[in-house]
């Protein structure tokens, strides 16, 4: 018989669609927004350069302009992705360009009361930056958090304060430990962003980072293996001391994150562990194009063969 893991199915992982299977009842779309904002580590609110991996054109679909409506964003959305997979009938609005918390709460509330009243769309999740929300603005999402499913994503990176200098990050550790904290305490939902691979830290490092990660109240975590975009502060960095940086090659990325994996705890929502921009965007080190299946599949045979889970070496 084939064994149920602690979060009630026979994958080795905790992973997004079971946590939306239970939420929702079945398959739940996300539809990516730009409302245009900028960010505090950009607009010389904490910074001018911004975080120097940053390079936000990679990951923004084609449909989501900030010049189009919130609405008109959404229903476009929903029509480029019910052109290519199979129809969802519930969406969430997915904020994910730049720090989508650096406005004032009246431009919050009228975006993101817009996008809710969407016919289809049942939740909004929220990318921003730790140091990027304060009391009124975390009321407003909790209120909102009574009727509709929200989140807030939080881009942490690293746990370590001297990856985060190194990378311009503009805030510590500490910062996201308070955002985090205020969000959860005021029963939002709250997700985490971390890099694997930014320059001078260790494998032990990153590796040890499932401690820190473990003792947030945080309810899913996404990871990405460091990608060196084109135009960016690092990009000059790496040419110039390629040595410094891990890119890790696709198998060895994998192996690797299983590490983390089995370090992390059970609970945790594993929403994302790798993903390939596309080549034209990065330099260095390419997986070519792999799609998001693909990796997962290839995330679970090894699993399988090395006979390891999520959560195997927590010690709650
Ligand atoms: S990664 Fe996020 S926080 Fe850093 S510069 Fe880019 S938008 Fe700003």
């Amino acid at each position: 018989m084939e064994k149920i893991y602690p979060w009630g199915d026979t994958r080795r992982f905790n992973s997004y669609a079971r946590h939306f299977r239970e939420r929702f009842g079945g398959r739940v779309q996300k539809v990516a927004v730009n409302v245009g904002f900028t960010c505090p580590n950009r607009d010389g609110t904490v910074g001018v350069g911004g975080c120097t991996f940053c390079n936000n054109e990679a990951f923004s679909p084609s449909y989501c302009r900030p010049e189009k409506s919130v609405r008109q964003q959404i229903e476009e959305g929903i029509e480029f992705h019910a052109g290519r997979y199979r129809k969802a009938e519930k969406y969430l609005a997915y904020f994910q360009a730049f720090s989508n918390t650096h406005a004032p709460l009246e431009e919050l509330q009228r975006i993101y009361n817009e996008a809710l009243e969407v016919p289809g769309v049942v939740g909004v999740v929220i990318g921003t930056r730790p140091d990027c929300v304060d009391g009124a603005k975390l009321d407003y999402f909790a209120r909102l958090a009574e009727k509709h499913y929200v989140t807030i994503e939080y881009g942490i990176e690293s746990c370590n304060d001297e990856t985060l200098r190194r990378v311009n990050r503009g805030h510590d550790f500490a910062a996201a430990e308070r955002a985090v904290r205020a969000t959860a305490e005021r029963g939002i939902p709250v997700g985490a962003h971390f890099i694997l691979g930014l320059p001078g830290e260790s494998r032990e490092q990153m590796i040890d980072q499932a401690a820190k990660i473990n003792a947030l109240p945080l309810d899913t975590v996404k990871f990405h293996q460091l990608q060196i975009f084109k135009g960016t502060a690092m990009e000059k960095e790496y040419l110039s001391d390629p040595e410094r940086f891990t890119l890790f090659g696709l198998e060895e990325y994998i192996a690797f994150f299983t590490e983390i994996l089995v370090r992390l705890r059970p609970d945790l929502v594993v929403e994302r562990f790798a993903g390939e921009a596309p080549p034209r965007y990065h330099v260095g080190h390419r997986w070519g194009l792999i799609r998001n299946e693909q990796l997962l599949a290839m995330l679970e045979k090894h699993l399988e063969e090395t006979d390891n889970w999520q959560g195997k070496l927590h010690k709650s």
